[in-house]
């Protein structure tokens, strides 16, 4: 078994990178798509996903980003599609359900992973232009996919909807895409109700992890020293840590969990 070592703060974390240390299949003759998926934590779920089986298709707005990432995935033996899909444009989430479709017949796993932050201001500052780009970007477009995807979704699949710790308590700094992130769980449950019983829906929200989205957070390291102390586990997330959460949600393992989140933040308080 080859085992990887990573240092975080004077601690040594081992971390699952290979297929023989994942050593599950739980995905095989299955087809996931997940949305922003070219970086960050939606690669390394595409990648989750792919190393365990699955036929993944992957997204994002940019035809490079997409072209990258494929390379990289198919570099690590995994199935992939690539398709541009900005997650707010109608035509494109069309084509990306289409392309799947005629590529693999069906889809078993959908994890819808986009969303932006597009400013700092206030609530009552914020340009009622950013508010609908919020909506928009981080609800709607989950609600548009998955009608674009419902009638390709198989008897047993599975949705996993990306929200944020922000979701239960969104911050002065980002109060409106925290918001967006707590409608998130109720859409959750919601699309849990009228999707049973063939389709589990479930959500995954993580904490602070290194990523371009979380830059702001992560490069500044009093910034970064201050997240890190609001865990228990005094560390930040990896993209593995969600990477892991998202495969139990959309695999047989959780087959009698539906309309559920997930906290994946080191202990952040959440909830009860
Ligand atoms: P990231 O590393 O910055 O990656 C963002 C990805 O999204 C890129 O592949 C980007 O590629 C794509 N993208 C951006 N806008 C898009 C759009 N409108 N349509 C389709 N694709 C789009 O971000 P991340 O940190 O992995 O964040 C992923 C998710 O985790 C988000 O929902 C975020 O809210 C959530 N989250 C992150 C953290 C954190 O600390 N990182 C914490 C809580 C929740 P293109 O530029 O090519 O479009």
């Amino acid at each position: 078994m080859r085992e990887v070592k990573v240092k975080v703060r004077g601690q040594l974390f081992l971390e699952m990178k290979t297929t023989e240390m994942i050593g599950r299949r739980r995905f095989e003759g299955k087809v996931a798509i997940v949305t922003a998926s070219t970086q960050g934590i939606g690669l390394a779920i595409a990648e989750r996903l792919g190393i365990e089986g699955a036929s993944v298709v992957i997204s994002s707005r940019k035809q490079k980003n997409v072209d990258e990432a494929v390379e990289k995935l198919k570099k690590k033996g995994i199935q992939v599609l690539g398709v541009v899909c900005h997650v707010s444009n109608a035509q494109q989430r069309k084509d990306f359900i289409r392309k799947t479709v005629e590529k693999y017949g069906k889809i078993d796993v959908v994890v819808s992973n986009a969303a932006v932050n597009p400013t700092v201001d206030p609530l009552l500052q914020t340009q009622e232009s950013i508010l609908d780009k919020l909506w928009e970007t981080n609800v709607k477009a989950t609600v548009l996919l998955l009608q674009e995807a419902a009638p390709h979704l198989q008897k047993g699949s599975s949705v996993v909807l990306i929200s944020s710790i922000a979701g239960f308590h969104p911050q002065s700094t980002m109060a409106m895409y925290g918001v967006t992130k707590t409608a998130l769980l109720g859409l959750t449950k919601a699309l849990a109700a009228e999707m049973a019983p063939d389709t589990r829906v479930n959500c995954v929200a993580p904490g602070f992890v290194p990523t371009h989205f979380a830059a702001y957070i992560t490069k500044d390291e009093v910034v970064r020293k201050a997240a890190e102390d609001q865990t228990l586990l005094q560390r930040l997330g990896t993209r593995e840590d969600m990477a892991a959460a998202t495969a139990f949600l959309a695999s047989d393992d959780a087959s009698y969990i539906t309309g559920e989140n997930l906290v994946v933040a080191g202990g952040i308080p959440s909830r009860l």
